[in-house]
């Protein structure tokens, strides 16, 4: 029986890390990394009436923002649509159906802008 070093099993080892984080590649997960939101550049704008009441809810995706502007922009629309609302993982739900409005408000923004859902 042939015996294994101990270094030798650690260079092996060491050849199958990832380049981007250096760990093991069982133990990465870089790969599995979710795009960025705005990875096609559009803001979506659709609705959500699952589970909810009356018309719904509005979603709007995608917007090229995050933090501070993200909640921001939605307490503008909120404003505008005269209507409560929330961002969840950096997506803005607003109470009720106010599609065209919001695609109007942000188009004027310069973000192209499409409208979902029916
Ligand atoms: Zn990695």
């Amino acid at each position: 029986m042939k015996k294994r070093s101990g270094g030798l099993v650690y260079s092996t080892e060491l050849g199958r890390t990832c380049p981007t984080c250096r760990r093991q590649v069982g133990a990465c997960r870089c790969r599995e990394a979710p795009p960025p939101p705005r990875a096609d550049g559009v803001v979506r704008v659709g609705r959500e009436t699952k589970g909810r009441k009356g018309a719904g809810v509005t979603i709007v995706t995608g917007v090229p923002l995050t933090g501070l502007e993200l909640t921001a922009l939605a307490k503008t629309l909120k404003q505008r649509c005269g209507s409560g609302g929330t961002v969840k993982d950096g997506v803005i739900e607003l109470q009720g159906d106010h599609r065209d409005l919001i695609v109007t408000e942000l188009t004027k923004r310069g973000w192209t802008v499409k409208r979902s859902g029916g």
